[in-house]
């Protein structure tokens, strides 16, 4: 790997100390010199409560710039950062504080005094965030140096967890430099561009990939404190670039005040973390004049794919691999191709250290011959274009026979009742398992009328790829990044065909 990097020095030393880096809705806004310092200032403060490299700080924190900078501070200082979920309950704060194992825990102040409890029984020292940079003054500034850890750590990821216990995913800082550098250039991305930043922070899309991919282009970070469509369309006016989950673009979509007119300067409208359906892209890019482009990736892997700036007509697919990326996929007979249709491996600057404290998890994450595999069903055409055709433990397998649900999903959104789909196998007594949805409507559900669905998807689909039984819900479960919660669909609907 040759010298030790540091994802922080190395995508804010080549900007414009002058340049603007962050603003946030009101239109303060900070420059980089102006950043750099409070991130100094910051990984003075942390060294001086003892964390050294290597040391894990975790993170439960309101989204702000200061959170931000502190965690690029902690960075700055060689500690693993380790962000948490705003969500998570005191139950599953306690279990992942006990697995990482951090020197400290940072908060805000209003939740000092009741994770206080919760961080001694967990042996880890809180603190509050300070509430401004200059706070922290005091620290000592000399104490503030670039550090990093040999193995080169910089985040501790522990994966959504939809299913079974959630595995820390240790992430280096040249995985980090991989993906920003990679995209600001795939993307075209320049001192001018701003970025409308709705994203939580806790998460690998959030807090890493989209804010570092700006810094390393020279561009800025429009912070916005969370997803709400009337403050997004308020930054949209100011923003050239925005990165989201397919929900946000399904929820622009829904407010009749988008027009072409009311996102004149948006010209780059980026999706990931979640499969984007492709109806909501064609519709999306009616509605505004901006075509939705795709990147593909995960936790463990960063970003794999990506569609380049200037691909818009690959709608459906999230693009080639990045620089130094390989992929591959394993069909079901177990051969290994550079192209067609199985289980998507890939290798390359991108894919991260091994779970944390876990060898048994990370040695079932890779081939034996030191791929990791997605464990997401892809294909990958002539060109080396990779299609998701979901996930391999979503895959149902109907009298034999392989159902993409990602397929499915796309034909009942045609349907006019049918806004949104989830299709998941169910055990079925003569089929093994049997194909069903259940469907967001765009009309009442008195109208629902569940055999002229089934008969649209059957007119164009072959009989054991349609859904047997149509399920209305009011709205579909998905975690905080917009992915469906398919394992809590299957559980609700185990007993539909029990005889
Ligand atoms: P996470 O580790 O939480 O980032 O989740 C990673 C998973 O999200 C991947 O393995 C995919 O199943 C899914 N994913 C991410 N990006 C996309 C995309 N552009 N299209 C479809 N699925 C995606």
């Amino acid at each position: 790997m040759g010298k030790l990097q540091n994802v922080i020095v190395d995508i804010y030393e080549g900007r414009d100390p002058d340049s603007v880096l962050y603003v946030e809705p009101d239109g303060k806004s900070l420059t980089t010199r102006e950043a750099l310092d409070r991130i100094k200032r910051f990984a003075g403060a942390v060294a001086s409560l003892g964390v050294v490299p290597g040391d894990r700080v975790s993170f439960r924190l309101a989204k702000s710039v200061d959170a931000i900078l502190l965690i690029h501070g902690c960075l700055w200082a060689g500690a693993i950062v380790h962000p948490l979920n705003n969500a998570y309950t005191d139950h599953e704060l306690g279990s992942l504080l006990t697995d990482a194992q951090p020197k400290l825990l940072f908060c805000g102040p209003d939740e000092h005094s009741r994770l206080e409890p919760l961080a001694r029984n967990a042996g880890v020292r809180l603190e509050v965030i300070p509430s401004t940079a200059s706070d922290v003054s005091s620290a000592r500034l000399e104490t503030a140096r670039i550090t990093s850890v040999p193995e080169g750590a910089a985040a501790l990821l522990y994966t959504s967890g939809t299913t079974g216990k959630p595995k820390g995913a240790v992430i280096t800082h040249h995985n980090l430099l991989h993906s920003a550098r990679s995209l600001a250039s795939a993307w075209q991305l320049t001192k001018d561009d701003v970025l409308a930043h709705p994203l939580p922070i806790f998460h690998a899309h959030g807090l890493l990939t989209s804010i570092n991919t700006m810094i390393a282009s020279g561009g800025s970070v429009l912070l916005l404190p969370g997803f709400d469509v009337a403050a997004l369309l308020s930054a949209l006016t100011r923003c050239t670039v925005l990165m989201g989950v397919p929900t946000h673009y399904s929820r622009l979509l829904d407010e009749p005040s988008v027009t072409i007119s009311s996102v004149a300067k948006l010209r780059l409208a980026i999706s990931g973390s979640a499969p984007l359906p492709v109806d909501l892209s064609r519709k999306f890019a009616a509605k505004t004049g901006v075509d939705i482009i795709e990147r593909y990736g995960s936790t463990e892997a960063a970003i794999v794919v990506a569609v380049p700036r200037d691909h818009t007509e690959r709608t459906g697919w999230v693009g080639w691999p990045l620089p130094e990326v390989e992929i591959r996929i394993t069909d079901q007979s177990g051969r290994r191709a550079p192209r067609g249709i199985g289980v998507l491996e890939t290798r390359g600057p991108h894919v991260f250290a091994g779970y944390w404290r876990n060898p048994t998890a990370t040695v079932d994450a890779f081939t034996n011959d030191g791929w990791f595999i997605t464990g997401d069903l892809a294909e990958i055409d002539d060109t080396g274009c990779v299609r998701i055709l979901g996930r391999e433990k979503d895959l149902v397998i109907s009298g034999g026979l392989n159902v993409y649900p990602a397929e499915v999903e796309e034909e009942l959104r045609r349907v006019g009742a049918v806004k949104d789909a989830a299709v998941f196998g169910v055990p079925h007594p003569d089929f093994g398992e049997a194909v069903v949805a259940a469907v967001e409507l765009s009309m009442p559900a008195s109208a629902f009328d569940e055999p002229s669905i089934i008969a649209a998807v059957r007119s164009r689909l072959a009989a054991y790829k349609t859904p047997k039984r149509i399920f209305v819900v009011g709205e579909l479960p998905r975690n905080a990044m917009g992915k469906l919660l398919k394992a809590r669909l299957r559980e609700d609907h185990s007993g539909t065909f029990r005889r």
